[in-house]
């Protein structure tokens, strides 16, 4: 059975990238009856931000894409938080020392920074590895006893992998096909820290292992590191997962890379929930408090990086759950497109209920007039919350009219036909609503001979001072008789 996970670091707001990952993992996991795994990566105690986990957790909630196992659920694996696994880690490490895959060392920072200047004054770059580690201070270039003093002194050391100094490692990524690399491009990487936690790459592939994991799908950032994981999979005799590296997301222009800075792009959110920064107290806009909808988000998202290959665009969690595949991602990078953000955001909105939306966005109403005003508005705007400040605008009195509209169609039978409208109007329609003051207006203007046609802007402009609107009779269904005839009378004076 497929088994996929999500593992991010608690370094920080979850970028929406990592919802992309989150979401594809997902719909990998559901299309086949299998489990979507939760796993947090906080090995790194410097990097470690308060609040992030829990941000994860609410992101995932918010998008309907909730793990099947992991932190926040449980599951056969406990603990799927890194630092409560730390002495897992060890006893792995200890295993690649005894096989000779992994050597102790004991250099210093300074003592590597002194070797890798030389190195870089001679024009060339240093690599821990083949070449190198039998010059430095290490247990393969140390004696048995020099190695066991350090040990015993308390010498601070790490533990690296041996990478063997010839080979080739090759894999299959589901969506880079075959990947190349020469062992000698890979430096001896350190796996237990001289602090005892491990590094990111052997939590990593150790968890991949125990917790069973059958295929990776990460972003393309994490590409370089794949044949290191591969080497240690086959240091410990393991066979590797599947892996899949999603393309890279960029900057709506696509000059280069999305990343967490670009907290705001042109007012367009790259995080999922708004988030306050623990230290600074900043915040950084997130799509649910932008307005977007979690249907609407989802479907935007499964789209960077991926198609149907048919013309449909409309897709729900799952109708994408049956319709995703890793053969149809791309390779190259998926620009976000903030226009098409948003006209998600509106098919999705156009498709909610009614009654819903105005009792959340516009509760000041009457129900009847909220639901009546969201149903005039709905298919107008983006974003649910733009309705809050439409519904006090729509009921304010004109200030200023449309000049415009003013100036080529006010003459002297428009303002006639307005006139009368003003006079008649009130009293001729007994039951105000749309159909009525419809009818009323159609009577007025015909039995006076002029032509709806040429007045119904000039209408529209001394109702609401705008040349363009929603449906004009239901607004003045719901502005009601008394404020129609006052705002009649403003215009006119
Ligand atoms: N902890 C890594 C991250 O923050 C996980 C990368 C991976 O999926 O292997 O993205």
């Amino acid at each position: 059975p497929v088994r996929v996970r999500f593992a991010p670091s608690p370094t920080g707001p979850l970028h929406i990238g990592g919802v992309r990952t989150a979401l594809y993992n997902y719909l990998l996991a559901k299309q086949t009856g299998g489990k979507f795994l939760l796993r947090i990566e906080d090995t790194d105690q410097t990097r470690f931000v308060p609040g992030a986990e829990q941000y994860i957790l609410e992101s995932l909630n918010w998008l309907g894409i909730n793990p099947d196992e992991g932190v926040g659920v449980g599951g056969p694996h406990e603990p799927y938080r890194q630092s409560e696994r730390k002495h897992l880690y060890k006893e792995y490490a200890d295993q690649l020392l005894k096989s000779g895959k992994a050597y102790y060392a004991f250099d210093t920072a300074e003592e590597l920074d002194a070797i890798r200047k030389t190195y870089e004054s001679k024009g060339g770059a240093f690599q821990y590895n083949a070449a190198t580690r039998g010059k430095l201070k290490n247990s393969l270039s140390l004696s048995e006893e020099e190695t066991k003093a350090l040990l015993a002194s308390n010498s601070p050391y790490v533990i690296r992998l041996k990478v063997p100094a010839k080979g080739e490692i090759r894999f299959q990524d589901s969506i880079r096909d075959w990947v190349h690399v020469h062992t000698s491009s890979i430096d001896d990487k350190v796996l237990m820290k001289s602090d005892g936690m491990p590094t990111y790459h052997l939590a990593n592939v150790v968890d991949d292992h125990i917790m069973e994991i059958t295929h990776v799908i990460r972003g393309e950032e994490w590409l370089p590191s794949a044949p290191l994981h591969i080497l240690l999979y086959q240091a410990f005799g393991w066979t590797p997962p599947t892996f899949a590296h999603l393309p890279l997301l960029l900057k709506p222009e696509g000059n280069g890379k999305l990343s967490k800075r670009d907290a705001d792009l042109g007012g367009f959110p790259v995080f999922p929930l708004e988030w306050t920064d623990p230290v600074t107290g900043q915040k950084a806009k997130g799509f649910r408090e932008e307005g977007y909808l979690p249907e609407a988000t989802i479907n935007f998202l499964a789209f960077l990086g991926w198609n149907p290959g048919t013309e449909q665009e409309l897709f729900s969690l799952e109708e994408l759950v049956t319709a995703f595949s890793l053969e149809r991602i791309n390779k190259a990078g998926a620009k976000f497109d903030v226009q098409k953000a948003k006209w998600f955001n509106e098919q999705y909105l156009r498709n909610q209920p009614i009654e819903s939306i105005a009792k959340q966005y516009v509760e000041h109403l009457e129900t009847s007039k909220a639901e009546a005003f969201v149903g005039l508005y709905l298919d107008r705007i983006t974003f649910p919350n733009e309705l809050k400040t439409l519904a006090v605008e729509f009921f304010e009195m004109p200030v200023t009219y449309d000049e415009q509209v003013v100036t080529n169609k006010l003459n002297e039978e428009s303002r006639r036909a307005l006139e009368l409208i003003c006079d008649k109007l009130p009293d001729s329609v007994s039951n105000w609503n749309a159909e009525s003051i419809k009818e009323g207006i159609h009577q007025i203007l015909e039995e006076s001979g002029i032509k709806m046609g040429k007045v119904m802007q000039l209408l529209r402009v001394a109702l609401s001072g705008n040349g363009a609107g929603p449906d004009l009779m239901i607004s003045m269904e719901l502005w009601g008789k008394d404020s129609v005839f006052q705002r009649l009378k403003l215009a006119l004076d």
